[in-house]
């Protein structure tokens, strides 16, 4: 007789920051697929009903979602306290949630468009971790995985973006989670950070809809081509998983082959 092995996230909980679409909806999606239970979010109420009929509609019944708008303490404060009411614990937190106001001449960013950046990008990233690090605590463990961007490692991976508060929070996120390593660590959790290359969604639509942009990127990746949702996805569903039990304070980058360092 055949019996069916266990999913490797089965009986796992996990929040994903900006999960309606694009890559966050893409982790929920495989995590969920996983084996599991899913706490999508995003700024709009409309936007996680989709998400949330869409993934039921795949047959993904353990999932739910919430508004939460990740610069927002009380947001954020909801997103964990629904969570535990609905699946009664935290295992897993992705810190997906990003702000990219268009960027322009490094110098001539103003201090309202740092901060924007700065608090969504990394604080906000940072006050969700501490708060959910006792939650973990209580289930004897967990994983975080932070989302970093391949703009951080190459200057010249999107023109004119590693030089800009995106790729500067960006770049400090790699360092959030290297810095986090030994106290998470006493607490048994693990945390890694995941650096999407060029990948085809809206936040990038600017450089792959345009022609110029599209050929600069491309001259940069072997793989010739831009990386899809769910291929970044694998890598955050391993890196929650125990397959990667001894790994933290890393950074694995889907970049098709981009040549990058930091
Ligand atoms: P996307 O397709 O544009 O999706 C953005 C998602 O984030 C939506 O669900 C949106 O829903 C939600 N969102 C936006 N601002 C939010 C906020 N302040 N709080 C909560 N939710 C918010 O973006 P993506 O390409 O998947 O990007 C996801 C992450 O990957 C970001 O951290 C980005 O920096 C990083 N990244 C992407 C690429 C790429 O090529 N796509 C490359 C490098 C790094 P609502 O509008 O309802 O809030």
């Amino acid at each position: 007789m055949m019996t069916s092995l266990p999913k490797k996230l089965e009986g796992k909980v996990a929040i994903v920051t900006a999960s309606t679409e694009g890559i966050g909806y893409a982790v929920a999606k495989r995590l969920a697929e996983d084996g599991a239970s899913v706490m999508i979010s995003s700024r709009r109420q409309k936007k996680v009903d989709e998400a949330v009929a869409k993934l039921k509609s795949e047959n993904l019944t353990n999932v739910k979602g919430v508004v939460c708008h990740a610069g927002k303490e009380d947001h954020r404060n909801y997103l964990i306290e629904e969570t535990l009411r609905s699946f009664g614990g935290i295992d897993m937190l992705v810190c997906n949630a990003a702000s990219n106001p268009s960027p322009g001449p490094f110098f001539d960013t103003t201090e309202e468009a740092w901060d924007k950046v700065f608090h969504v990008n990394l604080k906000s990233a940072f006050l969700l971790i501490k708060a959910v690090i006792p939650y973990m605590e209580k289930r004897g463990g967990g994983s975080i995985v932070t989302v970093s961007s391949v703009v951080a490692h190459r200057t010249d991976a999107v023109p004119g973006v590693h030089a800009s508060a995106y790729g500067i929070s960006k770049i400090s996120l790699i360092g959030l989670t290297k810095a986090l390593v030994p106290e998470c660590a006493a607490k048994n959790i693990r945390i890694n950070c995941m650096s999407p290359g060029v990948i085809e969604t809206r936040f990038s639509e600017v450089i792959w809809k345009n022609s110029f942009a599209n050929k600069n990127a491309m001259a940069l990746i072997p793989m010739k081509r831009l990386g899809q949702s769910s291929e970044c996805a694998g890598v955050v569903s391993f890196l929650c998983s125990d397959d990667s039990s001894y790994i933290s304070g890393e950074t694995i980058i889907v970049g098709g082959g981009m040549s990058c360092r930091l």
